[in-house]
């Protein structure tokens, strides 16, 4: 179970690193949803804001929710345990 989860941890690093390598961690090819950890603001966009609207928090602190495959659980998996 602990190593199922460090599997999908390496796979989101995998993902996020080649995201970054690809210049498109903060551009998307269709919209998805940034959430501003500092004040929770939400919006659909292709690409991030440089700067939060509302609080002004830099585009790194922003955060987008993976693709599904990296955050729903195998639970076929799970019930074997
Ligand atoms: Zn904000």
């Amino acid at each position: 179970m602990i190593r199922d989860v460090e599997i999908r941890h390496a796979k989101i690093f995998k993902e996020l690193y080649s995201q970054m390598k690809n210049k498109n961690l903060y551009k998307k090819a269709k919209e998805v949803e940034w959430i501003c950890p500092a004040c929770g603001y939400v919006s659909f966009d292709k690409k991030a804001w440089d700067e939060c609207p509302l609080c002004q928090v830099k585009q790194g602190y922003c955060e987008v929710n993976l693709p599904k495959k990296f955050t729903i659980l195998n639970k076929k998996k799970q019930k074997n345990v």
